[in-house]
């Protein structure tokens, strides 16, 4: 099990957050430091620290969450286009450590990222 970080309050609807979407399996809201014009979070309700983390039994929640990225970022409106970005450890620049994908678009990205 991992250790509890804010996301946890967020799916408990313990802070507020702006919720896209939810089910029960995860829950999508508002980064709350947008890096681009829309930059959404989305998150399972299991708490897997990070992609390290993700395990064979994760197969079925990691594609759920990628087929609902997607589903995202078309409502958003995204047509030209979208990121998605899961930053994994130190040197992947994580910073809460419940795993996250960063839905980011609005705004044509660059490459290499920093
Ligand atoms: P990471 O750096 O771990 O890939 O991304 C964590 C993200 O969570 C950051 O983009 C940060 O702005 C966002 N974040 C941190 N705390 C909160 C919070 O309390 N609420 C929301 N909505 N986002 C948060």
């Amino acid at each position: 099990m991992a250790i509890s970080t804010i996301f946890q309050k967020i799916i408990n609807k313990e802070i507020p957050a702006n919720i896209h979407y939810e089910d029960e399996l995860c829950i999508a809201f508002d980064d709350i430091r947008p890096q681009a014009p829309v930059h959404i979070l989305l998150i399972p309700k299991k708490e897997i620290s990070s992609h390290r983390e993700v395990g064979e039994d994760d197969q079925s929640l990691m594609g759920h969450l990628i087929v609902k990225a997607k589903e995202i970022a078309l409502k958003q409106g995204l047509k030209e286009g979208w990121r998605l970005v899961v930053n994994t450890g130190n040197d992947g620049g994580q910073t809460v450590y419940h795993i996250h994908i960063h839905i980011l678009g609005g705004r044509p990205m660059k490459w290499p990222p920093g």
